[in-house]
């Protein structure tokens, strides 16, 4: 790991532990930016069940009240996602926002003072010691990046059911009203 005289910006070449740190007092009151790129055999290890196809840039700003620090930032990389209709391999870019706020871990109980946060979209994390991990919110990011179903394009045509052919480059042929015998059966049913 090392850094780029001048701005506080971070190429991550060892991959052996988790980079994101920053230490809470390293941040002056008036506030920090910060920018990591993560390559992409940063995350070859199984740390996400999808792979990443290009760097992962983060960039951060971070101001600090106290012990509280919010985090406010933007994450832009690439995932290589399977079609969950055609089974093709395609690039899904992700351009998104990364909020947090980390807190303190209260000792003993003490919370001191309520914090009370309204809005629903911020993550709050507690940290340990002296030095918060943006690897958290930066995870679920990746992770919710990715959809339930996912596409290599808006109206993939899918594989053919009946001979496999990605329908995509054209039709085959075969006849494309072949009944699911799940559907038939709940057809014998009757609603009265
Ligand atoms: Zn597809
Ligand atoms: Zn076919």
């Amino acid at each position: 790991m090392y850094w780029c005289a001048g701005v506080e910006r971070w190429f991550v070449v060892d991959n052996r532990e988790i980079p994101l740190k920053v230490k809470v007092l390293d941040v002056p009151d008036e506030g920090a930016k910060r920018e990591w790129t993560l390559p992409v055999e940063f995350f070859d290890k199984g740390l996400i069940p999808f792979s990443v196809t290009r760097p992962v840039e983060v960039v951060v700003s971070l101001l600090r009240v106290g012990e509280t620090v919010n985090v406010d930032g933007h994450v832009s990389c690439a995932l290589g996602l399977e079609c969950s209709r055609c089974l093709k391999h395609f690039e899904l870019l992700v351009e998104d926002g990364l909020k947090a706020v980390f807190m303190g871990r209260p000792v003993g109980g003490q919370t001191g003072n309520e914090v009370e946060i309204n809005d629903g979209d911020i993550d709050v994390q507690f940290y340990d010691g002296e030095e918060l991990d943006i690897y958290g919110p930066l995870h679920d990011l990746l992770v919710l990046a990715v959809p339930m179903r996912p596409l290599c394009r808006e109206g993939c045509e899918g594989l053919c059911p009946v001979c496999g052919k990605d329908l995509n480059s054209g039709n085959c042929g075969c006849p494309q009203t072949v009944e699911d015998p799940r559907f038939s059966a709940l057809k014998q049913l009757k609603f009265d």
